[in-house]
């Protein structure tokens, strides 16, 4: 019998390229042949099951797999019950209401007794009928967004990124249902053995990585307090002394959103020679 923890992952579609390079950057490493279903890593007791997106959420359900990656808009499609235990930082999107550009519906509860397509009826049934709305749903896998051009529905529910399909589409957005990204599920009261909480602490440490920086710099030691409120660190930022007296190496961990605003405050504060370096992993 094999100890392989099972992770099932996506094959095909927008989160299987990332879904993989996480994995492989989590130190999982495989290689994939193209008709393989499944394959053992070489670096850690895990076997991938390489699936359809929208099956992960049922194979992590009958404890086919012990964890998988999916989309959270997946996850509440699905209506089984698990956990979403990580966000992983890609996937991205927005599940939105929309209708014709020159519809008279101006919010979603305007749609009530109309009809609405979607490729995640449940979801929509759900968010309408929580606001005392009734719809009829009618369920598209996709081109849900040609929907109301054919006259199938009055308004629909769909997946947007950056909103420019619905535009080309002439169709203005009017509500959101559900903020989306990827997500690693596992069995909703079901322990973590050993090794699944180590592939969670390890793809934590690459999800937490990839929005920070690591920030080195010359500064006078004078200036230390000043760079100290700049860049507090994750507990406080090393300070090593150099050669050159009166001079020190700052090191610190920075979010990436904020190098914006931080390097120009440390240039000002006196630091020189500041490297700005990727982090490959992060366990805070
Ligand atoms: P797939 O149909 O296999 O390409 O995967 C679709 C999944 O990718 C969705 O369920 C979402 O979780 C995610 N996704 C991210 N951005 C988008 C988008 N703009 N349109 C559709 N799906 C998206």
């Amino acid at each position: 019998m094999s100890t392989n923890l099972r992770i099932a992952v996506p094959t095909k579609g927008r989160l299987a390229e990332p879904s993989a390079g996480l994995l492989q950057r989590a130190g999982i490493r495989f290689e994939r042949s193209d008709r393989a279903l499944s394959v053992t890593a070489r670096s850690a007791p895990v076997e991938l099951l390489f699936v359809r997106a929208d099956d992960v959420a049922e194979l992590v359900a009958d404890g086919v797999a012990s964890l998988g990656i999916t989309g959270l808009d997946l996850l509440e499609e699905s209506g089984f019950d698990l956990e979403a235990i990580l966000r992983l930082g890609f996937g991205r999107c927005v599940l939105t209401v929309a209708v014709p550009k020159n519809s008279p519906i101006q919010q979603p509860v305007d749609l009530n007794g109309m009809r609405v397509a979607t490729s995640h009826p449940r979801t929509v049934t759900r968010y309408f009928g929580d606001q005392g709305v009734q719809i009829d749903a009618v369920a598209m896998r996709g081109s849900v967004e040609v929907a109301t051009k054919l006259d199938v529905a009055d308004g629909i529910v769909d997946l947007v990124s950056t909103g420019s399909t619905m535009l080309i589409n002439g169709l203005r957005p009017i509500g959101r249902v559900l903020e989306s990204e990827a997500v690693l599920v596992s069995g909703t009261g079901r322990p973590l053995d050993d090794i699944a909480r180590t592939v969670v602490t390890m793809l934590d440490s690459v999800v937490t990585a990839r929005s920070r920086r690591y920030v080195l710099m010359n500064a006078p030691r004078d200036s230390v307090a000043l760079i100290e409120e700049i860049i507090p660190g994750i507990e406080a930022p090393s300070v090593v002394p150099l050669a050159h007296n009166g001079m020190v190496a700052v090191h610190s961990v920075v979010e990436t959103d904020r190098l914006w605003t931080v390097l120009p405050q440390l240039k000002a504060a006196g630091a020189t020679g500041i490297l700005v370096l990727s982090v490959e992993q992060m366990i805070a």
